[in-house]
């Protein structure tokens, strides 16, 4: 029998990889803010228009890009961030895998425009279902705008399978909300069909949670803090009294990086017993720090889930730990008269 085997093409390989990668708007949202922050940006600002379906733009004042790196940062595995393999038990960075810009690019209108500080002129390039359509200079500021426009638009389907746009814009606001809080000293603004959402100066992380929750939130922080050799831990939780029946404000940051994990929400969870009745939702906004080299972040595209060398420890550690805050703040146990 003949050979059948085939390469697929960049295009067709792009897409299938930005099947993993790019679910919704709101990915895009993530993955740009993430190049941003990584790109060394002090300000970024996010514009959206109709819950990110027709634009997700991201302009940041960071390194930008030379006219040759911006038109390999669209290339799958072209990444700027590391080397080796080695290096991806050791990562700095919240991009490593190369791939977001060329997933993106497949399934939209793309338009990048970008310099360093090394140039005097910058680079406009335009990208469409992974071809380059244009790519010229023009004068711009130094850092970079990347504009997607139209996500979807060469996969019906998964257009047609958007949410409403409240339920999107949720899911970009939620996306947002991570990346501000791991960067207090970054400022970030957001626009939603030319209105202002979000407007944050650059601070610290209790005025960072003020400016995104209220400012009725700032009374309701319990400072937590704790450093072994392991792990580092500080951030706050919500007093007992403002725990809810749903998941309000749980956050999880791993070495900057927004994380999910039932296991540390358990370890959370548990240092509130007898605090909060059953059922009911403490909220936290939790850093943990620990040496790149004890954990793989290499688990999932969306880079969401973490594995630790030590996690049994960081368990133990951070329920002692937020224990120990919270009674600190000396508060009498929720006496549950039903049982
Ligand atoms: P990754 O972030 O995993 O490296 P991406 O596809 O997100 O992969 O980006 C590819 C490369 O493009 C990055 O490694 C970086 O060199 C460059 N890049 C992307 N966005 C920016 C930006 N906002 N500013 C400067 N460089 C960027
Ligand atoms: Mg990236």
């Amino acid at each position: 029998m003949a050979d059948i085997i085939q390469l697929l093409p960049d295009h067709v390989a792009n897409q299938i990889a930005a099947g993993e990668v790019v679910q919704r708007p709101a990915s895009v949202v993530k993955e740009l803010l993430e190049n941003a922050i990584d790109a060394g940006a002090t300000t970024i600002t996010l514009v959206i228009k109709d819950a990110g379906k027709t634009l997700v733009q991201v302009t940041d004042n960071g390194c930008g890009m030379s006219p040759v790196d911006a038109r390999l940062s669209f290339e799958r595995h072209a990444t700027s961030k590391i080397r080796s393999a080695e290096d991806l038990f050791n990562l700095h960075t919240k991009g490593f895998r190369g791939e977001a810009l060329a997933s993106i690019a497949a399934i939209a209108h793309v338009e990048l425009k970008t310099r360093t500080e090394n140039e005097d002129i910058g680079t406009k390039l335009s990208i469409e279902g992974s071809e380059v359509t244009e790519q010229v200079s023009e004068v711009v500021p130094i850092g970079t705008t990347i504009s997607v426009k139209n996500l979807f638009y060469n996969i019906p389907a998964r257009r047609n399978f958007l949410k409403s746009n409240p339920v999107e814009t949720r899911h970009i606001i939620d996306e947002f909300h991570r990346v501000a809080l791991a960067h207090p000293k970054v400022s970030f603004s957001m626009l939603h069909n030319g209105s202002d959402v979000f407007n944050l100066p650059q601070s610290n992380l209790r005025q960072r949670i003020v400016n995104i929750f209220g400012s009725k939130t700032n009374e309701k922080l319990v400072p937590v803090e704790e450093e072994t050799e392991i792990v580092k831990v500080d951030g706050f939780v919500l007093k007992p009294q403002f725990a809810r029946k749903s998941r309000g404000e749980q956050f999880f940051f791993v070495n900057d990086r927004f994380i999910k994990s039932p296991y540390l929400h358990h370890a959370v969870n548990s240092a509130f017993e007898g605090l909060i009745k059953d059922g009911m939702q403490p909220g936290y906004f939790l850093f943990l720090e620990v040496d790149p080299k004890s954990i793989d972040i290499n688990i999932h595209p969306t880079k969401t889930e973490i594995k630790f060398d030590d996690e049994h420890s960081i368990y133990a550690m951070l329920r002692a730990t937020v224990k120990h805050s919270l009674g600190q703040f000396s508060i009498a146990p929720v006496l549950d008269f039903n049982k």
